[in-house]
């Protein structure tokens, strides 16, 4: 068992800290402030291949693997998590039901602009009356003639409504199962379909700088050909979807963990109070050792839920426990590097603060804490 990482991994990993460093640290206050979306950051993160990382070259991805796409994702939050959700949910909820999923002319149509990062897709599951229980879907899909129609509406959908959003793929009710559960099928809707409308982004707590709406389905016509893998199929297809996406969500709550831990060493070396340091004093030392086991551990675990996916083997339990535990000490890293930052903590020109209003949904998208304990729970028999 070796976690090191690679020559090529730290190479990685150093060019998207250097990236996010250099290039997003100095913009991302402002966006955040006037709730933008960064297009120049996302443009430039196209060009180095982010969106394509985990995907084969011969769809234009860059041949690396999902633990690639992790370790620039915990790169990324270390600095600012609205960019780093932006990739996450364009490549792990965007992008990979195509490829996983979709028909060679699916992949053809769609893989090459979002791969390079030209365009952006977003996953619709949950509905403002359900979320964690996706069996209540609503939103209906009928097949007429050569045509679904669709009508709905789902909540809080990433990336579905920026200038360069291509499409969103939608859950959708599409029949009844022979055991009478609800037949779920998933299916793609380009951007500007008729009947396809995208309300005013949220006006959110946190990740302010990413893009999030409501949408809804009034008659909405696609061809039966945007039918994302069998039908029926969808249940199926977002639970593998949602598994591989904990992961990546639990490499980000990391990458926050992370930055709380930098900007704690940095402040509590310049503050003073009583005359020396603030970090001179054991009770400030010991919250930051304690920072940095938690991100150290947290980070182990996604190591260990991403290497048992990319060897084939079961990782639902592995990938939910990263998921639960990354997310719970990234809220706690995120309280303390505000405490450790005292007055200042306060203010939204401090990282730590950003921090602090990124870090509490993470506890709740991509499944709540409540659900990981759940799908575990299951997974030991219970
Ligand atoms: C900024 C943002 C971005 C998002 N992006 C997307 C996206 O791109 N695509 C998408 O499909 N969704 C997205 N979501 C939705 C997100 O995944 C859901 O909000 C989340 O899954 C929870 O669903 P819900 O909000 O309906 O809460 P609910 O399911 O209504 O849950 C409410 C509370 O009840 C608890 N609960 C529910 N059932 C049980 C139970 N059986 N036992 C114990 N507790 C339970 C939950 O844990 C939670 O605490 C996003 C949300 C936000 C805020």
């Amino acid at each position: 068992m070796d976690f090191r990482l690679t020559d090529d991994q730290e190479a990685l990993r150093e060019s998207v800290r250097d990236f996010a460093r250099e290039v997003i640290a100095p913009v991302i206050a402002e966006h955040y402030k006037q709730h933008t979306f960064p297009y120049e950051v996302i443009r430039q993160m196209g060009k180095m291949g982010l969106f394509g990382l985990p995907f084969g070259e011969e769809h234009g991805g860059m041949g690396g693997d999902y633990f690639a796409l992790c370790l620039a994702l915990e790169e990324l939050a270390r600095v600012d998590s609205s960019v780093a959700i932006t990739l996450e949910a364009a490549v792990s909820l965007g992008a990979m039901p195509i490829y996983r999923f979709g028909t060679e002319e699916q992949k053809a149509t769609w893989l090459p602009k979002l791969l390079s990062g030209e365009a952006l897709a977003g996953f619709g599951l949950t509905e403002p009356g359900t979320g964690s229980d996706a069996a209540g879907t609503q939103t209906r899909a009928v097949l007429d003639g050569d045509e679904w129609v669709i009508n709905g509406s789902k909540a809080f959908i990433t990336n579905s409504g920026t200038d360069i959003t291509a499409m969103v793929t939608v859950t959708a009710v599409t029949g009844t199962n022979p055991d009478g559960s609800k037949e779920l099928s998933t299916i793609i809707v380009p951007t500007g379909t008729p009947g396809f409308t995208v309300a005013p982004g949220y006006s959110k707590v946190g990740w302010t700088a990413s893009d999030t709406h409501e949408l809804t389905f009034d008659d909405c016509r696609v061809p039966a050909a945007n039918l994302l893998g069998a039908r029926g199929r969808g249940f199926a297809q977002f639970l593998r979807i949602l598994d591989e996406g904990r992961i990546a969500i639990a490499a980000l709550a990391v990458g926050l963990a992370q930055g709380c831990v930098d900007e704690s060493i940095r402040y509590a070396k310049e503050r003073h109070a009583f005359g020396r340091p603030i970090g001179a004093n054991q009770a400030i030392q010991f919250k930051i050792a304690d920072m940095e086991l938690k991100a150290h551990t947290a980070r182990l675990a996604y190591y260990d839920a991403a290497a048992r996916m990319l060897a084939g083997e079961p990782f639902k339990r592995q990938a939910a426990i990263a998921k639960l535990h990354a997310s719970t000490i990234a809220v706690d890293n995120a309280r303390e590097a505000t405490q450790i930052h005292g007055g200042y903590g306060f203010m939204n020109e401090y990282p730590v603060a950003r921090f602090w209003r990124d870090s509490k949904i993470l506890e709740i998208g991509e499944g709540t804490s409540e659900v990981q304990r759940m799908i575990i729970a299951r997974d030991l028999g219970l």
